[in-house]
């Protein structure tokens, strides 16, 4: 990736470059400046990332993701937009012997108003874009086709004829990263041989503000509320069979198959939206940071689509990242220098990891045929049932990870 790097729009170098302006690398871009950063922005605008392919997702943020949007003076562009999660049901609905009875978890256990908030993609990243165009010095709409890294910057291509520099290059250009393949770093990639389809439908019982989650053999039925009452987002994980005929047939039989499994849940379910698909894997880079390069988002981690972890894990690792990059400024040091790269690094280690390794857990734990594996999940279900204050543990661990959260994250900070 270091060839053909073409002449400089400027001689000026930046702190830090962001290649992608999907969610995660917007609000990085946001972070950064908000913390005083010099930060440029690269990526194709909404619409033309989009290149035609439907974006149908919802993004359920955790109360952690929304005080950032807060402090960065996106939320009040999302609010009236965004439905507040308070209950997460959880109905096994395999063909186990050792079916669990349902569970679910309220916010008000932990005395909160709601676990978060559900808001379409669409709307998200259109915020966060015009944010980013309100503030940032420059956000520039073209892809990064090329970067050179030296001892002191990084020179990063961003069309033909020409090229800018940063000291530092946070790679948040999804799950084929050009940044990650030019630091040089590896992945391991995971398949689970099922992908998903993400839609959106209504019913004609009110939702009531709680996200269910029907746990199968082929992969999770999740539906998350919309701020009408009676519509809900879908998440439909299945094996690539079943999502390959569930994406082909009319709406008529699509509706059937849902009314199918979601049985009374939501009373009876009609007008569904557009379906688009999207592929199930897990990517884990072999490092986070190298060659001043970190990376975020799906760049590194991809988890599949269960317990809504992937983007506000990609929103914990945009505030620590600012935390870094202000923290080396404010001490003289190079954002892109070894020091700064380890202190990201160690930052988002033990939160990575945990939450990888607990969705990838999740999932296979629902694929297995193996009777020990469905008993120890079954005991997992029954305590979490019985016993509230493993409840709590459980909710509070899955809202904030083991690890102090970034500072614009923590409740208040706007
Ligand atoms: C069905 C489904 C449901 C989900 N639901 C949830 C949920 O409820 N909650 C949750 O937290 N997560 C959820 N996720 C995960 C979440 O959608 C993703 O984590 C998130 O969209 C990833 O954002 P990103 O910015 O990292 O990547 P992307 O959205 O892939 O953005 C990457 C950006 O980089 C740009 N780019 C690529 N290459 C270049 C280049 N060379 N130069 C410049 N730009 C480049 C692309 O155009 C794009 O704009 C869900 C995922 C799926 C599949």
């Amino acid at each position: 990736m270091s060839s053909n790097i073409a002449s400089p729009l400027t001689d000026h170098v930046h702190d830090v470059a962001v290649v992608g302006t999907g969610p995660s690398g917007l609000v990085a871009a946001l972070a950064l400046a908000h913390k005083g950063a010099d930060v440029v922005a690269i990526g194709p605008a909404p619409a033309a990332s989009r290149d035609g392919r439907l974006e149908t997702r919802t993004a359920a943020l955790l109360a952690s993701s929304v005080d950032l949007l807060k402090a960065l003076g996106v939320w009040n562009r999302l609010a009236r937009e965004a439905a507040p999660l308070k209950s997460i049901r959880i109905i096994d609905a395999s063909r186990s012997l050792l079916r669990t009875p349902d569970i679910e978890f309220k916010a008000t256990e932990l005395g909160l108003p709601a676990f978060g908030y559900n808001v379409a993609n669409t709307a998200l990243v259109e915020a966060l874009y015009a944010r980013a165009r309100e503030i940032l010095p420059a956000v520039i709409p073209a892809s990064v086709t090329a970067i050179a890294i030296d001892g002191k910057k990084a020179v990063l291509n961003v069309r033909d004829g020409a090229s800018l520099s940063a000291r530092l290059v946070a790679g948040a250009d999804g799950r084929r990263s050009v940044c990650r393949t030019s630091a040089g770093i590896g992945v391991t990639e995971r398949h689970y041989h099922q992908s998903a389809i993400a839609t959106h439908f209504r019913h004609t019982i009110p939702h009531e503000n709680v996200s269910t989650e029907l746990h199968r053999e082929q992969g999770s039925i999740t539906t998350v509320p919309l701020p009408d009452a009676h519509a809900s987002s879908l998440i439909w994980v299945g094996s690539a069979v079943e999502i390959a005929h569930l994406i082909q047939c009319d709406d008529e039989s699509f509706i059937a198959a849902l009314g199918g499994r979601l049985g009374d849940i939501l009373g009876a379910v009609s007008d569904p939206g557009p379906r688009a698909e999207f592929a199930v894997a897990g990517l884990a880079a072999d490092r986070l940071a190298a060659r001043r390069t970190v990376l975020r988002g799906e760049a590194a981690p991809l988890l599949p689509p269960i317990g809504a972890q992937g983007l506000n894990l990609g929103f914990r690792d945009a505030g620590a990242l600012a935390d870094c990059v202000a923290d080396a400024l404010h001490r003289g040091r190079d954002p892109g220098g070894a020091d700064a790269l380890e202190a990201y690094a160690e930052a988002r280690r033990v939160d990575i990891m945990t939450r990888s390794l607990g969705v990838d857990l999740l999932n296979r734990s629902l694929l297995t045929s193996l009777l020990p594996l469905q008993v120890a999940r079954g005991i997992v279900l029954h305590g979490l049932n019985m016993l509230p204050p493993l409840r709590r543990a459980v909710m509070r661990l899955g809202l904030v990870p083991p690890t102090e959260l970034p500072s614009l994250m923590r409740p208040g900070s706007g």
